[in-house]
């Protein structure tokens, strides 16, 4: 099963994950994205991509 991830040391908080999709992530206290959820992660590759750093991964557990 794949697990949600980011990676704190590449995100740059710019808010466009946890804006776009508020059910997977939501800001720390200085805005750097948090994984909030592992369920429905059947269309979260959009979102993946869309990361400007690509802080974002899916692993495979
Ligand atoms: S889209 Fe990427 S860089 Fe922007 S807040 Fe989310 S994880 Fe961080």
């Amino acid at each position: 099963m794949a697990k949600l991830v980011v990676d704190k040391d590449k995100c740059m908080a710019c808010g466009f994950c946890y804006s776009t999709d508020d059910e997977h992530f939501s800001p720390d206290d200085e805005g750097y994205s948090e994984v909030i959820s592992q369920d429905n992660l059947e269309n979260i590759s959009d979102v993946v991509d869309s990361c400007p750093t690509g802080a974002i991964s899916l692993e495979e557990e």
